[in-house]
């Protein structure tokens, strides 16, 4: 048990001490981030911690790839930018530690691969959501289907849903090594988590073209995340107020861990 907490804090500080280095956080998104890291290893040992580092690493390695030109799309459209902040860990990790806790407290697997399919649908959204600027033909409205600027929520590709579906599978893959001795065997627990973390982040798109918030800027006209563009206050065009891009990763997540439950306890 000492042991345990012991792994937890190192390995939640090196992981702190990596985000504060690539400066991926602010200081608030920091201390949380370090806060729910411990919590998951002291609750989901090595298995745990590794797939959340998978998470974290892919997701900046996928941000580092897309480079100038999702910075532009960002800049452009998106309510936030840059380091992510308190909210932002909030609701892209705290579904997976609250599973965690549960599995903890429970000793139930199906709390466990609820974990795995949190952060599996949390790689899937950034990854296509990283990468799918990079797509060659332009996006399009999920539910609409009408084009739409590269980068808007709602918005997506061939390229990006491919995308999506690596970052499942990703996770899926470090989490299912590190069960196998929990569960017996490989495949179920990677087809499980990947089906949850794809799953996850098509719901996400849904979410994002169907009641995510969206303003037009009065000077420009366009479409944007920015409750302000151009120096001015935009005026609400589509969606549901408080659905902001954090509300629907937190929905995301939820998702994900929710289709991963209920896939185990289809299995078992
Ligand atoms: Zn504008």
């Amino acid at each position: 048990m000492l042991r345990l907490l012991l792994f937890s804090l190192l390995a939640a500080t090196a992981l702190a001490a990596l985000a504060a280095w690539r400066r991926a956080l602010t200081r608030g998104g920091l201390i949380l981030a370090w806060a729910l890291a411990v919590v998951i290893g002291y609750c989901g040992g090595l298995t745990g911690f590794l797939a959340l580092a998978a998470t974290f690493l892919f997701t900046i390695a996928a941000g580092k790839l897309s480079g100038k030109k999702r910075e532009r799309a960002e800049k452009a459209l998106h309510a936030k930018t840059g380091a992510r902040d308190a909210m932002q860990i909030f609701c892209n990790v705290f579904t997976g530690a609250l599973a965690l806790v549960l599995f903890k407290l429970t000793g139930y697997l199906g709390f466990l691969w609820a974990y795995g399919g949190a952060m599996a649908a949390s790689l899937a959204d950034s990854m296509a959501s990283e990468l799918g600027v990079l797509s060659k033909r332009p996006p399009r409205d999920i539910l609409t289907w009408k084009p739409v600027q590269a980068g808007l929520s709602g918005g997506v590709t061939a390229f990006g849903f491919a995308m999506s579906a690596i970052g499942a599978a990703l996770v899926a893959a470090c989490f299912a090594g590190c069960t196998r001795a929990a569960s017996g065997s490989f495949l179920p627990a990677f087809l499980d988590v990947t089906a949850a973390g794809f799953f996850a982040a098509l719901c996400d798109s849904v979410l994002g073209s169907g009641v995510q918030v969206k303003f037009r800027c009065p000077e420009c006209g366009a479409l944007t995340e920015k409750p302000k563009h151009c120096g001015v206050p935009g005026t609400p065009e589509t969606g549901v107020r408080f659905m902001t891009n954090d509300a629907v990763n937190l929905c995301n997540n939820l998702l994900g861990a929710l289709a991963a439950l209920g896939l185990y306890a289809l299995h078992h």
